[in-house]
């Protein structure tokens, strides 16, 4: 049975979680605290832990000292479980070392289906984290393109003059090798300009090559391979 660690300040919520978890299978909340001095106390003392439930807003400090000690030890997964949904904090958890991070409210009412998610190797996350997490991730990428923009305004190439034709003769069905031979290079450079233009385009296939790379150029308002 899985041991749960619960560290949450506001009583009400506490009881009702515990209430919540006891009624389920395979869940025993092996403590439960409102601090995080007892929280550390408690992680420090080696019980057998697997899951740690912990609020944010403690009023010793931050479940981030929680999410830190917990994340050390083996096998055992975090869950934020939080009022605050704003991109520091829970960029903030995920750096501490937590696996999932949920919003206190509808979230909630599925704590089960969460901790089996969490268990199982995925990462619950309140729709609203996600959401969030994307908006972040989205603004990395169009910060990385600004970046990728050359001082004159025009974009540098994706790929090299060398590395489309390759592209090109793969993505026809061409062998490495009939390449090679067209291009007049070895069929090792072949694999070497297929390698790195893999790595460009973050893809494991000449099919993924060619969709993504011809993507990208309609996307750049660029010329794609026919
Ligand atoms: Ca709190």
């Amino acid at each position: 049975m899985d041991q749960v660690l619960l560290v949450e300040d506001d009583v009400a919520t506490r009881d009702w979680l515990a209430g919540l978890l006891s009624g389920e299978g395979g869940v025993q909340v092996a403590h439960a605290c409102g601090t995080v001095a007892e929280a550390l106390a408690w992680l420090h003392a080696g019980h057998r832990v697997d899951i740690v439930l912990t609020d944010l807003g403690l009023p010793d400090g931050s479940g981030l000292q929680v999410i830190r000690a917990a994340s050390r030890r083996a096998n055992c997964d975090v869950l934020v479980l939080s009022i605050f949904g704003d991109e520091s904090n829970v960029l903030a958890a995920i750096d501490a070392g937590a696996s999932g991070y949920l919003l206190k409210d509808g979230s909630l009412d599925s704590i089960r289906e969460h901790l089996d998610c969490l268990k199982s190797g995925g990462s619950p996350l309140s729709p609203r984290i996600a959401r969030t997490l994307i908006r972040r991730t989205r603004a990395q990428e169009a910060a990385l393109a600004a970046e990728r923009v050359v001082p004159d305004g025009t974009a540098e190439p994706l790929l090299s003059e060398r590395e489309r034709d390759v592209l090109t003769g793969i993505g026809k069905g061409f062998s490495y090798a009939e390449v090679a031979e067209a291009l007049k290079i070895t069929t090792n450079t072949v694999r070497t300009h297929v390698r790195h233009l893999y790595e460009k385009l973050a893809v494991n296939s000449r099919a993924e090559a060619l969709y993504e790379y011809n993507r990208r150029m309609v996307e750049q308002g660029q010329t794609p391979i026919r």
